[in-house]
């Protein structure tokens, strides 16, 4: 039976393995990491945004379905080292405790996205105010326990979000939508209002892209039942002041200058290509597309075809995604692997 190699075991290639596997075909998943379940296991999401699942609860049976599969050979703490086309495939260096040679006949590539650093834009203050955290930190803190300032662990009486860091931004490099960050901290801010009834809670964007369906059940739902405020403007500087962040910068919509001190400060940072993925993509041969994630190259017929025959592409490692599309396309490249395999359909 043929064997496929899985790179990645975030929402899409977990979800890729699954599917190869139920078809009968053996699969290799590889992961860096000691842990499955990327984004979602690194940064402990709680409720996941659209629907408010349970983070822990959707990655428990995200990872018991491959963990559980006799077709599945889990090997975590592993990278791809050498890269050489065969007649019916590739042969993959693969190391991990011990260095090790797998031929396989198609590579899915799910290697998804790392967060951008707010210490490359210095005007968030990342790093020399404590009280300025990112949404993976704030995700952290809402799994552990109450919210809380780090300054001093008192319990926040408020916080602001501030939309699109490091994305939409010439100036750090980024000039693309990160697509979830909206829905996110639209998604955080409602969470948070359950923990804290009281606290002024405040959204500084530039547009609000809670696109589709997320309109009424996210971006309304945050004004209308978690009384969370809009304001749309950018933040031209944060400072301390009185030990406290100190937010400087324009609203745009009443055309004037704010200075606003909050408790806490979320930075919703924007995706980035995961670490590793130039190199890897030059190992497959295989294309990036502008903004360095893998190119996909035909989307409009299949979301997982790159330039490589026998290389798949699945989830965030070609954009930003959402868990949901993610999951999808896992399913999209395993239909791909088996198309490209030629499996047939079983009746
Ligand atoms: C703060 C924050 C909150 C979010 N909350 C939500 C939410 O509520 N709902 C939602 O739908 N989406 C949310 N997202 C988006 C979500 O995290 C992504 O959609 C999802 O994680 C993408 O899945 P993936 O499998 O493509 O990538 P990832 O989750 O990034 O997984 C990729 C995996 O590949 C591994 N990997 C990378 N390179 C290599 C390599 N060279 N070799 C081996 N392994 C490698 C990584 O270690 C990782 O385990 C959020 C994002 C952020 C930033
Ligand atoms: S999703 Fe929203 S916060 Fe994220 S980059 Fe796009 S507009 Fe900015």
């Amino acid at each position: 039976m043929a064997k496929v190699m899985v790179i990645g075991a975030g929402p899409a290639g977990l979800r890729a393995a699954e599917s190869l596997a139920r078809f009968g075909l053996d699969v290799l998943l590889v992961e860096q990491a000691p842990y499955l379940g990327g984004a979602l296991a690194r940064h402990r999401y709680g409720g996941l945004m659209p629907y408010f699942d349970s983070g822990p609860q959707v990655l428990k049976a995200m990872t018991a379905v491959v963990t559980d599969h006799a077709r599945v050979t889990v090997c975590t703490e592993s990278q791809v080292g050498r890269v050489e086309s065969t007649d019916g495939g590739f042969q993959v260096e693969l190391m991990g405790q011990t260095a090790t040679e797998e031929h396989v006949q198609a590579v899915i590539l799910a290697t998804g996205f790392t967060h951008f650093d707010p210490r490359r834009d210095a005007k968030y203050g990342y790093g020399l105010f404590p009280d300025v955290i990112t949404g993976a930190e704030l995700e952290e803190q809402m799994a552990a326990g109450p919210v809380h300032r780090v300054s001093n662990g008192a319990i926040p009486e408020s916080v602001a979000f501030i939309y699109c860091v490091g994305s939409r931004d010439r100036q750090v490099g980024n000039t693309y939508c990160s697509r979830v960050c909206c829905a996110v901290s639209t998604k955080q801010g409602i969470e948070l209002r359950q923990q804290l009834p009281q606290a002024r809670i405040v959204m500084f964007y530039m547009d609000v892209r809670t696109y589709g369906l997320w309109e009424d059940q996210l971006y309304w739902r945050a004004q209308e039942e978690a009384g969370i405020v809009y304001v749309k403007g950018r933040v031209a500087e944060i400072t301390q002041h009185d030990g406290r962040p100190l937010l400087k910068g324009e609203d745009t919509l009443i055309r004037g200058p704010f200075e606003w001190e909050f408790d806490l400060v979320v930075l919703a940072t924007g995706m980035e290509p995961a670490a590793g993925t130039a190199a890897l993509a030059a190992k497959f041969g295989v294309e990036r597309e502008p903004h360095g994630f893998l190119r996909q190259a035909k989307p409009m017929v299949s979301a997982a075809i790159t330039n490589r025959p026998g290389v798949f592409v699945a989830g965030a490692a070609s954009g930003p995604k959402t868990v949901e599309d993610s999951v999808m396309e896992g399913d999209v490249a395993a239909m791909a692997v088996l198309e490209h395999l030629g499996v047939k359909a079983t009746p």
